[in-house]
């Protein structure tokens, strides 16, 4: 992997290029990506040149078609993929730089969902939201308070010893975000998470991603749904064969 020279975020992330920032950099900024590109075979890129900043408890889109980059743009946000060139500081911490140890580190204060829930079928609902703690060692006692909790909050207190092949697809979507959201981590990550839901469900699913926002959460949401960008009026950027195409933030404001 490539080293790169020890610098404060502030020094070097500044708007100065193409395929820099769309706005001004921030002093409470989440994530900010400068120039990434990300390449799995030689002379071929999942994302090119990409600059980016989303703000604490900012909630955007990334859209594009199937193949834009939206799930390697996530997945070098919490550290699965390393950039092929660029920099990224996530929560303060420059990503490229981290050490075998500071990844996990990282990872904890983020959740991530998925469209497919990748929960355990052989555990219960309660197991899986709570094996998020358990990877922590969060003491018993208080893990079991924050389990009870998230699950009351997204309305499956009265589901928690079913197992998830015996719930729905929506009930399913909700205990793969209350996994993501028992140790109320600072960033979320949704890749297509209402992928494989319909349309009602898609709205609830939404209604509770972009609630985190408002709770302090920075949310990103991949998805190939323009209707969902419609609908909810959030900023979405639009990437294309790799490339930011557009950074639309709805007037009025962010998050
Ligand atoms: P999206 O999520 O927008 O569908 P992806 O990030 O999955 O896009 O893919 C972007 C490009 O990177 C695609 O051309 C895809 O084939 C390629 N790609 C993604 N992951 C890998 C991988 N692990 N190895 C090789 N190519 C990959």
């Amino acid at each position: 992997m490539k080293r790169f020279r020890p610098l404060s975020p502030r020094s070097w992330f500044r708007p100065d290029s193409a395929g820099a920032p769309t706005a001004p950099t921030r002093a409470d900024a989440a994530i900010q990506m400068y120039h990434c590109s990300k390449s799995y075979l030689a002379g071929s890129f999942a994302l090119r040149d990409v600059s980016l900043e989303f703000g604490r408890g900012e909630f955007a889109f990334l859209t594009g078609p199937s193949g834009a980059g939206k799930t390697t743009l996530l997945e070098l946000l919490f550290g699965a993929e390393h950039p092929s060139e660029g920099q990224i500081v996530v929560l303060g911490r420059n990503i490229s730089r981290l050490g075998a140890a500071a990844v996990p580190r990282l990872r904890r204060r983020i959740g991530v969902v998925f469209q497919d829930f990748k929960l355990l079928p052989r555990l219960t609902v309660e197991e899986n939201v709570a094996l998020a703690l358990d990877v922590l060692g969060t003491p018993r006692r208080e893990a079991r308070a924050k389990v009870f909790a998230t699950l009351k909050q997204l309305g499956l207190q009265h589901r928690r010893y079913h197992h998830p092949l015996s719930l729905s697809g929506g009930e399913q979507q909700r205990v793969a975000i209350a996994r993501a959201l028992v140790n109320e981590p600072e960033i979320l990550l949704a890749d297509e998470p209402t992928g494989n839901l319909d349309a009602d469900l898609t709205l609830e699913i939404m209604d509770l991603v972009v609630s985190t926002a408002l709770r302090g959460t920075t949310v990103l949401v991949a998805t190939h749904d323009l209707s969902l960008v419609d609908r909810y009026g959030k900023r979405s950027v639009r990437l294309e064969a790799g490339r930011v195409t557009e950074d639309h933030r709805p007037a009025g404001g962010v998050a």
